[in-house]
């Protein structure tokens, strides 16, 4: 599986003004239809392409971020709910569809040639594990006094 990157973003200005923007992950057809609140970039670690651009429901969104939303296990995708066939049921990656040869080398970005949206995002994936960690030392911390306390 290719190395990827997944980023929540905002939803941009243009998004917002379409109204219900069906989440991708949970909307079946046209019934259930989940307001899309944020999307979620895949980016190829190595290229830096934009391999995915999915909208994502609140609900879906905490998914995401509790690692609860399955991945395709050839190109590393988030698994949407349109690549699902209707009648079978049955999952079919977009790798699958567009034939992509997911072997194939790539060729890594040079550093200028890195663009600015990568960069942020980036960025932000690198702040979110920032901010996870210390979440996570403030408990360990919390605890050890609750602990020393008793
Ligand atoms: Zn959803
Ligand atoms: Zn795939």
């Amino acid at each position: 599986m290719k190395e990827l990157l997944y980023t929540v973003l905002e939803l941009e200005e243009w998004h917002r003004e379409i109204e219900n923007l069906p989440c991708e992950f949970c909307t079946v057809l046209f019934s259930n239809r989940n307001k899309a609140v944020c999307q979620i970039r895949t980016r190829s670690k190595i290229t830096h392409k934009i391999v995915e651009s999915d909208f994502v429901c609140q609900e879906c969104k905490e998914k995401f971020e509790n690692d609860q939303i399955p991945k395709c296990e050839r190109c590393g995708r988030l698994r949407t709910k349109s690549d699902t066939d209707v009648i079978t049921g049955e999952y079919v990656c977009r790798c699958i569809k567009r034939k992509e040869n997911t072997e194939e080398k790539e060729l890594p970005v040079l550093p200028h040639e890195e663009r600015e949206a990568t960069f942020y995002e980036r960025q932000i994936n690198a702040l979110r594990e920032e901010k996870d960690q210390l979440t996570e030392e403030v408990e360990t911390h919390l605890e050890a006094l609750e602990v020393s306390e008793v």
